[in-house]
């Protein structure tokens, strides 16, 4: 059984007396920053020279540095720039400039699981990984509640990493929920493994999929839209609140009927067998590798993969149908100007 723990478990004040400075302001950092700071702790947001996130950030009445002097000023750095560009800030900004003590903070475990980043052994490895994206785990604990996080010490110099972990856990709301203690080898392998297996690739292509059949089959595209697109959400939330059981328990018999007899008619063993091999090539770096290798050329690949992506035709149908939507507030104009 996983070991979890709540806000009782963890002390706040160990957080509140460091100083911290939080690398980057995009999805992740925003939330970060933001929640520390209504937990009481002291923190600046350290950007690039011109970093379009500043203004942003100093609206928000945030101290804002260069990526150096942030680390100068700090006890506590995050390091929560894209995992791409996480190694070059560590080596030319961060590793210079990080005080021996310190404690250098992850919210994936990417770069040091492969390698990219060997801190110096002078300081505490910790990951706090909320499970959720940055906007939910700024909007729940504004409401008062928590996305659930997963923390994990990977060196510790000063025997406080894990009390500091917690302690910053707690800060950023995810105690409110849970935090479960985990490895920086079991988060990246897990998180890259969901999100490219089920949550982002796998229910993406299905979607695709999907409306690709109904269309080509002569369906109208705003009918298709709802059918394999719309009610998705609608059918997690039910898998969300009381796992497939109580998903299957609300839909009518016919659904649930059809669920058992289709679902392993589409997603054969097969596709475990492709999931696996995902698996392997997450576990054995050969995913890694491919991603940095394309990120240093300019990342072709994965321009030319989103580029294709945002020219299938399920995303023009989507744009406008949700304008028509009364209950939906459209969230395109977010997501044009780039969400993070
Ligand atoms: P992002 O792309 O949304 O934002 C990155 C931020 O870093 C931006 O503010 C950008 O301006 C800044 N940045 C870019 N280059 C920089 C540089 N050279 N120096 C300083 N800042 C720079 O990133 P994200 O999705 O929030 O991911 C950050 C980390 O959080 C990653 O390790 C990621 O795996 C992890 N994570 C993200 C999510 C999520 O919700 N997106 C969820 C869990 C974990
Ligand atoms: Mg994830
Ligand atoms: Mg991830
Ligand atoms: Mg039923
Ligand atoms: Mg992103």
């Amino acid at each position: 059984m996983a070991e979890l723990f709540y806000d009782d478990d963890a002390d706040l004040s160990l957080i509140a007396a460091k100083k911290v400075a939080v690398i980057g302001y995009g999805s992740q950092g925003h939330a970060h920053a933001l929640n520390l700071r209504d937990s009481g702790v002291d923190v600046r947001v350290g950007l690039r020279e011109g970093s379009p996130s500043r203004e942003k950030a100093e609206n928000e009445g945030l101290k804002v540095r260069g990526v150096a002097d942030a680390v100068k000023e700090a006890d506590v750095v995050v390091v929560l720039a894209p995992d791409q560009v996480q190694r070059h800030v560590y080596a030319d900004e961060i590793a210079p400039n990080l005080a021996d003590g310190a404690t250098l903070v992850f919210g994936h475990g990417f770069n040091i699981r492969y390698g990219y980043i060997k801190p110096k052994d002078t300081v505490d490895v910790i990951m706090v990984a909320p499970k959720g994206p940055g906007h939910l785990v700024r909007r729940e604990y504004a409401d008062g509640r928590g996305v659930p996080v997963i923390v994990a010490v990977e060196q510790d110099v000063t025997g406080n990493a894990w009390p500091l972990a917690l302690s910053y856990a707690k800060a950023i709301g995810g105690l409110r929920a849970a935090g479960i203690k985990t490895t920086f080898t079991e988060e990246t392998e897990t998180d890259l493994f969901g999100e490219q297996a089920v949550l982002c690739g796998g229910a993406s292509q299905l979607v695709q999929y999907g409306f690709e059949t109904l269309t080509e089959a002569g369906y109208q595209p705003e009918v298709a839209y709802f059918e394999v697109l719309h009610e998705l959400k609608l059918i997690v939330d039910l898998m969300y609140e009381g796992g497939i059981a109580k998903q299957r328990w609300s839909v009518s018999d016919t659904a649930e009927y059809g669920d058992y007899v289709s679902g392993p008619r589409v997603i054969d063993p097969h596709v475990k067998e492709n999931m696996k091999a995902v698996l392997g090539d997450i576990q054995n770096g050969a995913f890694a590798e491919r991603f940095i290798n394309d990120q240093d050329a300019g990342a072709p690949e994965f321009k030319a993969a989103r580029a294709k992506g945002e020219a299938h035709p399920i995303e023009a149908t989507g744009r406008e149908l949700r304008k028509l939507f009364a209950w939906v507030k459209p969230s395109d104009a977010d997501y044009t100007e780039g969400s993070a």
